[in-house]
């Protein structure tokens, strides 16, 4: 008889996993009856459930895998620094080299302005770290009253409570009390809120906005706008080419800094090393996270700017404010491989040459079937919008049914996308080959197929 102990059959580990495990952004009582998918494995743009099913990974893991899951060196960096130096924090007059070299190659890669960087574990905490870098740069310049935020409606910041009042979606706010600084205007969401105005027209008014709104509140008290270069979480909300180029130049106009949250566009999927790159603006701050370790490690951060960096270094007295894993040197490790792959692959470049094209023009043409009202993509971040008529608006169900339908059959067709409203979302590894790229395509379709048939009969 083998000593080999016995793997925990599919059922059993579902039942553990209802019994004793609380999901993120998960209904609990109806997850405890139903249960769910347990993955196993992950292999290049593949992953593995208990029940041997192969998935082609559409969502990079959660937008963090850009490099897929086979990355042998990332690997080999956190095994190596797990035996030199498995801990060590950066409190008290203290650094660690890794995170000294992670910091010094987070400078190296982003814009040039943005030469300080500090780290946390998550996207969540770097945006609440925002929060505090702003409010203690305007106590040193003497303006405390200058505290607002202003973000987006439907945008996705993070949940801890400062990040979720950051993000604008409502079904988060009805849970728990957010903080009261915090103001949403409207998202660039063409297809959804456009109306009768042309694209540019429409980047235009939604830009506006943010400078109604700063007049509304009182320039001398909004400290900062926050949004994504492309809202991911939200449905992948493309703003029009005239968007960025007028907050860039309210937020000058009006001396509010402004900050991109760049935990999903940044490294890669926009096109450009950062999402601010893509579209030219250039942000005081900027918050990244899951991709900068290809999600092999816990790692975010905020990269900031020379004059936010400057005006901290004036402040007498600490700056009240980090976690324990704050640079952690095994996360800086698989962050530090990871960079290198990037930039000794030009892993970006590449992909923005050949593949991102190939995937834009691959998704657009999904446009062609007669559930697909508008089908946009950037690069390697993608959604399309369900609808009943093509050239209507009308939904397929009430209620954001069809796209569960839809997501639910492509992971049948071994495709695994997202269900965000009416849209279907994808964000698939930037290392994916054309022939992986017409996979998920087939795929797609098929699934489309399918819910075109259950819903007009
Ligand atoms: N900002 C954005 C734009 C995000 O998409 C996310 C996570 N999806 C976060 C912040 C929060 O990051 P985390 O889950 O690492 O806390």
């Amino acid at each position: 008889m083998s000593n080999k102990p016995l793997l925990p059959t599919t059922e059993a580990l579902r039942a553990l996993d209802q019994a004793h495990h609380l999901h993120p952004f998960t209904d609990v009582g109806a997850y405890q009856k139903s249960g769910g998918r347990i993955v196993t494995r992950g292999e290049h743009i593949y992953f593995y459930d208990s029940e041997g099913s192969k998935v082609l990974d559409g969502m990079s893991g959660l937008w963090c895998c850009n490099l897929g899951y086979s990355q042998p060196k990332i690997v080999e960096a956190i095994h190596e620094q797990l035996q030199v130096l498995p801990f060590y924090n950066n409190f008290f007059q203290c650094s660690n080299d890794m995170a000294v070299k992670m910091a010094e190659a987070m400078a190296q890669v982003t814009p040039e302005h943005l030469n300080h960087v500090f780290f946390t574990n998550s996207g969540s905490e770097a945006n609440d770290t925002n929060i505090k870098i702003v409010h203690r740069y305007y106590q040193i310049l003497g303006k405390p009253e200058k505290k607002h935020f202003i973000a987006r409606n439907n945008a996705y910041h993070g949940s801890t409570v400062a990040a979720s009042s950051l993000s604008g979606m409502t079904f988060m706010h009805d849970q728990y009390t957010g903080i009261d600084y915090v103001h949403h205007i409207q998202q660039p969401y063409y297809f959804g809120e456009g109306g009768d105005l042309t694209p540019e027209e429409f980047g235009l008014q939604a830009a506006r906005e943010l400078e109604k709104k700063i007049e509304e509140l009182g320039e001398d008290k909004v400290a900062a706008f926050i949004a994504e270069p492309i809202q991911g979480a939200g449905g992948v909300i493309i703003p029009p080419d005239t968007y960025w180029p007028e907050i860039q130049r309210i937020c000058n106009e009006h001396d509010i800094l402004l900050i991109s949250d760049e935990v999903i566009c940044g490294f890669g999927r926009t096109g450009s090393w950062f999402g601010c790159q893509t579209y030219g603006f250039k942000p005081d701050l900027m918050t990244f996270a899951k991709a900068v370790t290809n999600g092999f490690q816990a790692l975010g951060g905020v990269m900031i700017s020379d004059k936010i960096a400057e005006v901290l270094a004036q402040g007498k007295g600490d700056f009240a404010h980090g976690m324990t894993y704050s640079g952690h040197p095994v996360a800086c490790a698989a962050g530090l491989a990871t960079l290198d792959i990037l930039r000794s692959q030009h892993t970006i470049e590449n992909m923005a040459k050949e593949i991102g094209p190939y995937f834009e023009q691959r998704w657009k043409s999904l446009e062609d079937h007669p559930i697909v009202g508008e089908a946009r993509a950037k690069n390697m971040v993608a959604a399309l919008e369900l609808v009943k008529h093509k050239g209507s608006k009308e939904r397929l169900a009430p209620n954001a049914a069809a796209s569960i339908v839809c997501r639910d059959q492509a992971i049948k067709e071994g495709l695994l996308v997202r269900a965000v409203g009416e849209a279907m979302v994808c964000a698939p590894p930037i290392v994916c080959s054309k022939q992986d790229i017409d996979t998920i395509i087939e795929r797609m379709f098929r699934a489309l197929d399918y819910t075109a048939k259950q819903y007009l009969r």
